[in-house]
């Protein structure tokens, strides 16, 4: 059967807040600029399992549609390949744009195959600094109704060897935090300035109300 796209031109919902809070991001800022030349897509090596190419969500980032792009599989088979963002004839950064997407659509509750991968796929990391494939394959089976049917052919791997159960953790998994949990750079001098201010005020007024 022939993979169909989805239709990118019939948009539900025009959702400007959306597109400003995209356009902020780092590597997005240049998205009002595009084209459409179809260079990213035609440089993608999953755009054909996408719902949208990358071509495509830029143009629906244009256009504000906010919850096809954010139900759409294409922000989660990203591969961050790179390929797209160094091609762009406008500096645009669809790799970049992808990942910004993500933490957009797990704070407003989207939960798919796609996203719970991800997910399970990020915990597994963080943990052990390696992506074990008997963790991953057992933690998402647990989250993912539809790997029952991927049983047989995991336990087919099992017994050949194929699956190994130990987990080769990282020694050093402290330092992974770091990557999860960058340091906030330290606040400029006039910033710290008036965050003093603003507590200054806020005790004043805890001692009125008192
Ligand atoms: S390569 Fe750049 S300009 Fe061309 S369609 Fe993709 S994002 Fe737009
Ligand atoms: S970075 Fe993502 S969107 Fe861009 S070409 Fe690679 S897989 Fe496709």
């Amino acid at each position: 059967m022939k993979f169909m796209k989805k239709d990118a031109t019939l948009s539900e919902s025009r959702d400007t807040v959306f597109r400003d809070l995209v356009l902020k991001s780092p590597g997005c800022e240049k998205i009002p600029t595009c084209m459409q030349c179809g260079i990213c897509a035609g440089s993608c090596p999953v755009s054909h399992e996408m719902d949208y190419t990358p071509r495509q969500l830029v143009r629906m980032i244009q256009l504000g549609m906010k919850q096809e792009v954010l139900n759409s599989n294409t922000i989660w088979l990203c591969t961050t390949c790179f390929s797209c963002s160094v091609r762009c004839p406008r500096g645009i950064h669809p790799t970049e744009l992808m990942e910004a997407l993500k933490p957009i659509a797990i704070a407003e509750g989207i939960d798919n195959k796609n996203s719970r991968f991800d997910q399970v796929f990020s915990e597994v990391v963080r943990k052990n600094g390696r992506a074990s494939e008997f963790l991953l394959i057992s933690k998402y089976s647990l989250r993912e109704p539809g790997m029952i049917k991927q049983a047989p052919f995991g336990l087919s791997l099992l017994s050949k060897g194929k699956l190994p159960l130990s987990v080769d953790k990282m020694e050093n998994t402290p330092e992974l935090e770091a990557i999860f949990n960058p340091v906030k750079p330290e606040a400029k001098p006039e910033e710290k300035h008036a965050a003093g201010n603003a507590g200054k005020t806020a005790d004043k007024e805890g001692e009125r109300e008192e």
